[in-house]
């Protein structure tokens, strides 16, 4: 393949890239999230394409084309580049060091414009290679710990393209013969297959940058279906999706499955009395202290309004009761204080057993009448399903009486 033959590559590459730059334009219509990022691409993409159509279109004895695509492929790669970072989740670049960059290579490459065709195709292979590398080593984390496919491709693809550009480089440097307008000096038939992989590159990075912005998308909405806006905890969904492999989970290590239904106390009067916004406040704050009163990993979910469930891994009834009691007085022993004011919050607890072979909905709903029970005896109390007393008056009975068996169903290992 000659030169007209590469030429004529950037120009198909050129177009490649202004259709990669339409399906940015698409995509922004259906991904607000993505705007800035797919805009940024557009524009990238608008310029790498006018820069390698030019150079193949225009007047082929003029030497000024090799220039303008030099520059509008490094523009576009540094502007592409940035909304790369963002996808792939590395921190953004302040705006200022941004910009000096995109400046500090554009005059380099006038400069070495200046001195020659040959210190000029030196210079842009050295700043390719520079960024190509510099590409690479930012998205090294979606090359090493992937999150998903999408990534993977794309930091392959980048690592790929710098190891163009090192063979590239390396062809310059033992090139002495006459100077390209194509600025490649890799020989034939490797030059076909450059040729073929600057034609195919803007669509595949536009591609992989769809299936990016898509993986992200998927990733915010399972976060936003299992995470409750409010509190910070699980969502009813999530924790009914977790339930079965994390009763399989508990029974395997030969420990005990439990379920514990907690409901804020008169919370509708907190409401009535202090506005709705305060007893949002009461809602994050008690699931706070729920949270902190709870082993890390342990199943916490906001079950409806002012009720919470937690998946308990239990040794016996007698732990997940304890546990139940030190959830209570984690949320009542100490009032919260908004300003000079202090709101004094209590919580009922209804505890129960999800034994192996039993349904989950089952043990919910024993969970709810111990619930009930607690409410109606009184509340700021935790009790197990079956028993009649609440957790605390049984094991204060059994400081009392030391050495007493349990009196719960189902204690013991
Ligand atoms: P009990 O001790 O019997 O549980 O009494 P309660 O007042 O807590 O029970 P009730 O079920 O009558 O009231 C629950 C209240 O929770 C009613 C509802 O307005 C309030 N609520 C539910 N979701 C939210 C929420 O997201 N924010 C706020 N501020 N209030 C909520
Ligand atoms: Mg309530
Ligand atoms: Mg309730």
């Amino acid at each position: 393949m000659d030169s007209i033959d590469i030429l004529f590559a950037y120009v198909i590459g050129g177009f490649g890239a202004w259709a990669a730059a339409l399906m940015m334009l698409i995509a922004v219509q259906g991904d607000r999230l993505h705007r800035g990022v797919l805009l940024r691409c557009a524009l990238g993409f608008t310029l790498l394409g006018a820069g390698m159509v030019l150079s193949g279109l225009v007047d082929r004895a003029a030497r000024w084309p090799t220039l303008t695509l030099a520059l509008s492929a490094v523009v576009a790669t540094l502007v592409i580049y940035r909304a790369l970072r963002q996808l792939v989740g590395v921190p953004v670049i302040p705006r200022l060091r941004r910009w000096s960059e995109i400046a500090a290579l554009c005059l380099l490459l006038l400069l070495a414009w200046l001195g020659g065709p040959r210190s000029f195709a030196l210079a842009f292979h050295i700043v390719c290679l520079a960024l190509s590398l510099g590409l690479t080593w930012a998205v090294r984390r979606a090359l090493l710990a992937p999150r998903n496919a999408a990534e993977t491709a794309m930091a392959a693809t980048l690592l790929f393209y710098a190891g163009t550009w090192v063979f590239a480089l390396y062809a310059t440097l033992q090139h002495d013969g006459p100077e390209h307008r194509h600025l490649l000096y890799v020989e034939p038939p490797l030059l076909a297959a450059y040729g073929v992989i600057y034609a195919l590159l803007p669509l595949l990075v536009g591609a992989h940058v769809l299936n990016l912005a898509n993986a992200r998308l998927d990733r915010r909405l399972r976060q936003q279906a299992s995470t409750d806006e409010l509190t910070g905890l699980l969502t009813r969904r999530a924790l009914n999706e977790r339930a079965m492999a994390w009763h399989a989970d508990v029974l395997e290590r030969e420990r005990l499955p439990a379920v514990l239904l907690l409901d804020v106390d008169h919370f509708k009067p907190i409401n009535d009395t202090h506005g709705h916004e305060r007893g949002d406040h009461v809602l994050r704050a008690v699931s706070g202290r729920l949270r902190g009163a709870l082993r890390a990993g342990t199943p916490l979910a906001r079950w409806g309004g002012e009720e919470f469930l937690v998946l308990l891994d239990a040794a016996n009834l007698d732990e997940a009761g304890a546990t139940a009691e030190r959830m209570r007085t984690a949320v009542g022993a100490t009032p919260f204080a908004f300003g000079e004011e202090r709101l004094p919050v209590t919580i009922s607890i209804g505890v129960s057993a999800w034994p192996a072979g039993g349904v989950f909905a089952r043990a919910v709903a024993e969970a709810d009448a111990a619930l009930y029970s607690a409410k109606r005896e009184g509340r700021d109390q935790a009790r197990v399903a079956g028993v009649d007393r609440t957790v605390a008056a049984i094991a204060t009975r059994r400081h009392a009486t030391a050495g007493e068996e349990s009196h719960l169903p189902g204690s013991g290992p």
